[in-house]
This record gives structure tokens, sequence and C-alpha cells, in this order.
């Protein structure tokens, strides 16, 4: 179903997804004409991301879904009309198992991979809703530590939207430790014409949400993973209730 789902039935109000966790490639689509060190990089996945999801998880007792295809056979945090949906180029990299696709073809990969992630998140969403839990989604992604010439100062970032209700003191708690430079819809906001699952699973319902992205550089070890899903756990739970 293209969707690893961990704890289902999890308590915690906070129900995790994760878009970017994985860089496979069906087998039918030959890596999409990409060498592995291509499908290695940021254009593959968010890189930790996936790792920073499992730790949340275990941690909360959280529901989580973690898309299990790259990012490059199809966005799925991206509207269905974007043109960077299914990418014909990314980062310089040009990918020719994408380059010039059919509309039936496109539609093929939404009906294959990008629908039954979303699908599968839908099922957590309205399984708790008719069991009148509370939920709040919390969206994990990870950012390349630069972007052309310039550097990125910030190890984690918050992407939001007009609901700034659980953001702003998340913001806040993050900063507190003084020790970690923290994003304010930087260098990403969460834009309901560009992103799909926050708007699409969140916005739609009137859900509480986070939008956290991770800088690769600090998530990309085990260890990593688990010392930034910690200090996300500590900061989520000193926010007011
Ligand atoms: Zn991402």
């Amino acid at each position: 179903m293209n969707a690893r789902v961990l704890r289902p039935e999890g308590r915690s109000p906070y129900v995790l997804i994760c878009d970017h966790a994985s860089n496979s490639v069906p087998e039918e689509l030959g890596n999409l004409g990409l060498p592995e060190s291509e499908l290695a990089r940021h254009i593959g996945w968010d890189i930790g991301a996936a790792g920073v999801t499992e730790v949340l998880s275990e941690i909360f007792d959280a529901p989580a879904v973690l898309c299990q295809t790259s990012r490059l056979v199809i966005d799925c945090n991206r509207q269905m009309a974007a043109r960077d949906l299914i990418p014909a180029i990314s980062d310089g990299t040009v990918v020719p198992g994408n380059a010039d696709l059919t509309e039936a073809a496109k539609l093929d990969r939404i009906e294959r991979w990008f629908r039954p992630y979303h699908d599968a998140v839908e099922n957590v969403l309205v399984r708790r809703e008719a069991e009148g839990l509370a939920t709040i989604l919390v969206s994990i992604h990870s950012m390349t530590p630069s972007l052309g010439n310039s550097a990125r100062p910030w190890q984690v970032a918050l992407s939001s939207y007009q609901d700034r209700s659980l953001a702003d003191p998340l913001l806040a708690a993050l900063r507190e430790p003084g020790d970690v430079v923290v994003g304010d819809n930087e260098p990403y906001d969460l834009d309901p014409a560009v992103d799909y699952s926050t708007p699409f699973h969140a916005l739609r319902r009137g859900l509480p949400h986070l939008q956290v992205e991770f800088r690769q550089d600090e998530v990309a070890t085990a260890a990593g993973q688990r010392a930034w899903a910690r200090r996300l756990a500590t900061a989520l739970s000193s926010l007011p209730r």
C-alpha cells in the first residue's frame, strides 16, 4: 500500500507522517535511469526523516505513516497539478525516467503510489475521528544544509500557515535552551498551493498541526535522529495543554 504504518492504535494525540521517508524506486521503473548515488541524495528522499519519525512514534506511542516510495517517483507532498509532482529535473539532476510522461503514465503513478500513501493516512485519521480521539498532525521533513551557494543556519525549522497556535509555542520551546538556530517559515513556509499533505489531512479538517524540517547533517546518523527526536519530544511535552 506504499505506506509503512507504525502503531496505528497508538494513543498519543500526535499522528506522525513522513512523506519523503524512502528513496526506493519500484523495480519496474529501473531506478528512473539514475545511478544509486543520485537516489541516495536529498533529491531521492528526506535523509534522516524516517529515523526521527520512528523514534518519535516510539517515545509518544504515536501512530506514524511513512511513505515507501522515492519523491522522484512521485512527490506525495505536492498538489496533483504541480509541475514538480513527478520532477523531470531535480536540483540539477535530469531524471530520465520522468521525461515526457504521458497523462496515462502520470495517472498510473498517482493511483499506485500517491493515493495509497494518503489513503493510509486517511485510515488512521478517520478511525481516530470515529473513536473521538483528539489528533495533532505532525509532518516530519528534512532539508539540505545548503541550497545553491547559501548555507542554512537553522538546525531545525517549523513551517506554518495561518494557524500558528502550536507553531508559536513550539518555536519558543525549541529556542529556549539557546543552543540552536530555529527557522520560523525559513527556509520553507507551509503553502496550501504547493504542499499537499498538511493542507489535505489537517487544514481541511481543522486539525491542529505542525510541520517540522530537520537539517540533514543533524539527522544523518541514528544517533542524530534519536537526539533530535528527543529534543523535539521534550519541546512538545513542555507545551501548554
Ligand atoms: Zn520532505
